[in-house]
């Protein structure tokens, strides 16, 4: 087949399928990669700053992931975990994922939206084993993002992603969400009493408790990259304890050691119900998800007789399940979670040296290895940045991918990725700022 970018017939996701003009899109296309680099089929190497999609959280091609999912290609290829099938390798998985994370029970899909459906589903059955079935409500916070299946996408808190294809359910709530830059209930951080939980709490209440079945989180929003207090987390979590209200955390990006904790529940002293995970569990070799319950919620399911009413073709697949295998054991055999530490303080170091005077630039704040820089038009009016379109364009013809969207740039480059390229991402940005704005 021609390595080409040129006619395709393929519909890309969260991308216009057509200009309606005839003209063709030009389109990224990766041919190889390697580390911390991704080429491009015209041979031009790209820092891959964003880890593909925050998924390939130890480097590209990781020879270890290739040797376990041929082993497993050549022994056994396709057992779902479903009608009373099993394979040891898809066992190993839950076995090691519950040892790594405390949780008791490991439910495994292919994505992370799937992980999010399962949870809400676990939620709700375990609110009806309990006696209150009118527990339907899943609440979650403005700006979050939850997966795109028709179950998930009401649980985003963007209107962009409310409109087609969304269900309009009552049993889905929004609440502010902590996000200190732009604060919802428009407080000043340095003399805040972290009123945007109560804010959060109120609604809830305004909702009443005893509809509520669970309140789904991301620790950090992947679209705003701001981590909140930890006593934001406690009052919250305080709060849904009282009231029955089951939490279920979102680690679909935040975990396998990204934030400088194994696990994001683990930095924010928060323990969920119900965890969801994905993307860097295989380092973004194959598909893989989990949905972890605690012993308290399996126990109360177990006791009530239940049957999953969830299942699909794939789960569990052992080929997946195997490159899952061989990224715990890269995840195990070094200290990440430090790494990801000392890399993102020193990226937060150079993006201050570089730009942090810049006019444009409003606030740089991240944690662990995942940083954001948020861009503005006028710093004291903190304005919405105009030129994120150019932006994006210069970056990339700076050879840096990163995620920039709404006049916010992600950084979060695989964990492996050497110190000294830590400081050319910063560099790259600085100089795509510069060259956008003019100063
Ligand atoms: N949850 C979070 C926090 C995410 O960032 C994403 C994807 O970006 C998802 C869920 C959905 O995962 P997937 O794209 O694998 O369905």
């Amino acid at each position: 087949m021609a390595e080409s970018s040129q006619f395709s017939r393929l519909i890309h996701g969260w991308t216009q399928i057509d200009d309606g003009k005839g003209a063709t899109r030009e389109f990224d296309d990766f041919v190889s990669s390697n580390d911390f680099l991704v080429v491009d089929c015209n041979g031009i190497e790209f820092i891959d700053a964003r880890s593909m999609v925050w998924n390939v959280a130890f480097g590209h091609n990781q020879p270890s992931i290739s040797a376990a999912v041929a082993a497993q290609m050549n022994r056994l290829t396709s057992v779902p975990t479903l009608d009373g099938q099993a394979t040891a390798t898809a066992r190993c998985l839950a076995e090691r994922l519950t040892g790594l994370t405390g949780m008791s029970r490991v439910y495994l899909s292919l994505s992370g939206s799937a992980a999010n459906e399962v949870a809400i589903t676990i939620a709700r059955d375990y609110q009806t084993a309990i006696g209150i079935p009118e527990r339907r409500v899943i609440v979650s916070l403005k700006l979050g993002y939850h997966g795109q299946s028709i179950g998930t996408l009401p649980l985003a808190g963007f209107s962009g992603l409310q409109m087609p294809g969304a269900p309009e359910s009552l049993d889905y709530a929004l609440v502010p969400n902590c996000y200190c830059y732009r604060c919802p209930v428009g407080q000043a951080r340095e003399i805040c009493n972290i009123e945007c939980a109560d804010s959060a709490i109120a609604r809830i209440e305004a909702l009443r408790p005893d509809r509520v079945a669970a309140l789904i989180i991301e620790p950090i929003q992947g679209s705003v990259g701001h981590p909140p207090p930890v006593e934001w987390f406690k009052r919250l979590a305080d709060y849904l304890k009282k009231h029955g209200i089951l939490l279920i955390v979102d680690e679909v990006a935040n975990g396998f050691a990204r934030l400088g904790n194994n696990f994001a529940f683990e930095a924010f002293r928060i323990q969920p119900d119900v965890l969801t995970l994905s993307k860097a569990i295989t380092n973004g070799a194959l598909p893989m998800a989990a949905t972890l319950t605690t012993a308290e919620v399996t126990n109360v399911l177990i006791e009530a007789g239940w049957t999953p009413s969830f299942g699909s073709t794939q789960d569990g697949n052992p080929v997946c399940a195997a490159a899952a295998l061989a990224t715990l054991d890269i995840l195990e055999a070094e200290d990440w979670a430090s790494r990801a530490q000392y890399l993102g303080k020193r990226l937060d170091k150079m993006l201050r040296r570089e730009i942090g005077n810049h006019p444009n630039v409003g606030e740089i704040r991240g944690m662990g290895l995942f940083r954001a820089v948020e861009l503005v038009q006028n710093r004291a009016t903190r304005s919405a940045f105009k030129k994120t379109e150019a932006l994006a364009k210069e970056l990339k013809d700076r050879r840096l991918l990163v995620r920039c969207d709404g006049g916010i740039i992600i950084i979060a480059p695989p964990l492996s990725t050497p110190h000294e390229v830590i400081d050319e991402i910063a560099f790259r940005v600085g100089a795509a700022l510069r060259s956008t704005s003019g100063s």
